[in-house]
């Protein structure tokens, strides 16, 4: 008989689990603290990237191929919309590096790209500004997620089909219960194992600026003409204006380290100065935009940026995912379909995603997402 399972966090990485659970024909219950795609939680935001360039680190640009289909057909069922294939561009400032490593794996996953350098960035993005040495990665098929609705959706769409919900804290002590328990706790993981993760997975503060077009520009930047775009040399990257809620953008650069439950969600003034500095070099037209909306969350960071997929040390049947390290929403498809066939017995272990290859953050060099 198969086993039953209760996975605690509604996030990203606990509903494709759940999904693909279900799908197996467990019986599954879904528990939240504060309910799924909260407000605190990492997944709560208005937009995620989908994309698949990762320079040498290529397991994340399969998985990327593994997860756009499955955030495709979630789309396609509920809300095209959902998903918003836009495109991104990956800035480099040169060739090599970073930018040759994407390509190699490009080429190894049949991911569809174009290269392109500063006179043909200029010709067809007018409204951003390019250095000369500055090259780009093209991505057609890659975009932005509605995450928060996204994931909503899809936890509305497995109660509708036989997954149980309870809005409800977990801890610990739950494991000691039959079947199996998957703490995908996102970055409460080292509240809720704070011997075993307390020092390796380390939350920091977040913020998110959204600009308000120019009313003549509204067009230009939204997502017929503006892709996703992450710059690598800065750390900056954003989104066109999708659902009129302002161009986005982000610092990728750690903030100071936070508590998930009890952070004040508001911005700084030096994100904001920083944002607009930027801005008036990157996209002119937005140097004077107003701020029109602001959100703070936290990276659930793991201190190489792996995440950390495996059973718990000690406890019987009991499984932890997390450490999305500020790039794991899109790959939420793929975790939860690597994570059911570790539970069922089916899969690989892969020993990126094991607790044994997660050092503490003494140990720990510069963070990027990128
Ligand atoms: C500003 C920002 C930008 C990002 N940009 C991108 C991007 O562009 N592309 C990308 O792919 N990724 C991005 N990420 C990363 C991505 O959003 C996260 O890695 C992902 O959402 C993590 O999902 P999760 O399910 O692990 O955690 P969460 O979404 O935080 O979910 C954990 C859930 O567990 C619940 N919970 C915790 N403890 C308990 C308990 N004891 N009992 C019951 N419930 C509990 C919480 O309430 C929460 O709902 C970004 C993150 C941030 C913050």
């Amino acid at each position: 008989m198969l086993p039953d399972v209760l996975i605690v966090g509604a996030g990203c990485f606990g509903a494709w689990t759940a999904w693909h659970l279900r799908r197996a024909g467990l019986k599954v219950t879904l528990c939240d603290s504060y309910g799924p795609a909260n407000a605190r939680a990492s997944s709560g935001g208005e937009s995620r990237i989908i994309r698949s360039g990762y320079g040498p680190r290529e397991i994340y640009t399969d998985w990327t191929m593994r997860s756009i289909p499955q955030w495709r057909a979630l789309a396609d069922r509920i809300d095209p919309g959902l998903f918003v294939q836009c495109g991104a561009l990956f800035l480099a400032p040169g060739e090599g590096g970073f930018a040759a490593a994407t390509e190699a794996a490009f080429a190894k996953y049949h991911v569809p790209y174009e290269r392109l350098f500063a006179p043909e960035l200029r010709r067809r993005y007018p409204h951003f500004q390019f250095a000369d040495h500055e090259f780009a990665l093209y991505e057609p098929q890659a975009g932005g997620a509605l995450a928060r609705r996204s994931i909503q959706s899809l936890v509305r769409l497995m109660i509708s089909e036989g997954v149980i919900y309870e809005p409800r804290a977990v801890t610990s002590a739950d494991a000691a219960r039959a079947g199996h328990t998957v703490y995908a706790c996102g970055p409460w993981l080292p509240k809720v194992f704070p011997d075993l993760l307390g020092r390796r997975i380390l939350p920091t503060k977040q913020e998110v600026l959204f600009f308000g077009p120019p009313p003549e520009h509204v067009a230009t930047l939204g997502p017929q003409h503006t892709p996703c775009w992450m710059d690598v040399a800065t750390g900056m990257y954003g989104f066109p204006d999708l659902e009129s809620r302002g161009f986005k953008v982000a610092n990728d650069n750690r903030g100071p380290q936070v508590d998930p439950d009890t952070q004040e969600r508001t911005v700084s003034d030096d994100a904001v100065a920083h944002a607009r500095r930027y801005l008036s070099w990157r996209v002119p037209i937005l140097a004077n935009a107003p701020l029109v909306e602001t959100r703070v969350c936290q990276y659930e960071n793991t201190a190489n940026g792996d995440y950390l997929i495996d059973r718990h040390p000690d406890l019987r049947n009991t499984w932890i995912a997390g450490g999305g390290s500020g790039h794991g929403f899109k790959h939420g498809p793929a975790v939860g379909e690597y994570l059911a066939d570790l539970i069922l017995g089916t899969g690989e272990p892969e020993p990126r995603f094991s607790l044994a290859s997660k050092p503490e953050f003494a140990e720990a060099g510069a963070l990027s997402s990128m």
